[in-house]
């Protein structure tokens, strides 16, 4: 199980997530559904990040995200029909570790990655990635390997 990232996916979640600092930033990771999507051990190679408004009140956007449901569909949409699609999501926690939040937990799909960014001071500090367990009750971290 791993999450397979270029230097140019690594630099746009970088940036969209230190533009956001002290609130969380987020987006969407795209790339090729592969057909092991549902199965342990599955490798995902994104090749898009796409940076999207944390879609919270002001007031909720330093601890959590929202991505537009409405976006996705949009989004999902248009890469129909192409193999690529919305594999995963990527998101900053401002301060806090790298871990996903109890919050995330509960808004997490299976299969999904869950790229979390940790920023210090404006800056990332960390990064992880996670998977949602099947019986949806907690996530386990994932390998990240960047390429190119
Ligand atoms: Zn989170």
């Amino acid at each position: 199980m791993s999450l397979r990232l270029n230097r140019a996916v690594e630099a746009i979640a970088a940036a969209t997530c230190e533009k956001a600092f002290p609130e969380e930033g987020c987006g969407l990771l795209i790339g090729p559904v592969p057909d092991d999507f549902d199965k342990p051990g599955r490798v995902l190679a994104i090749d898009e990040a796409r940076p999207l408004p944390n879609g919270w009140d002001s007031s909720a956007k330093t601890n959590k995200y929202l991505i537009d449901p409405r976006t996705l569909a949009k989004v999902e949409a248009e890469l129909s029909g192409t193999g690529r699609g919305v594999v995963g999501f990527f998101h900053s926690h401002p301060t806090v570790p790298a871990w996903p939040s109890p919050f995330d937990l509960t808004m997490a799909m299976p299969c999904c990655s869950y790229w979390i960014l940790q920023v210090k001071d404006g800056k990332v500090a960390d990064s992880r990635s996670w998977q949602r367990t099947e019986d949806g009750r907690s996530f386990i971290e994932e390998e990240i390997v960047l390429e190119g």
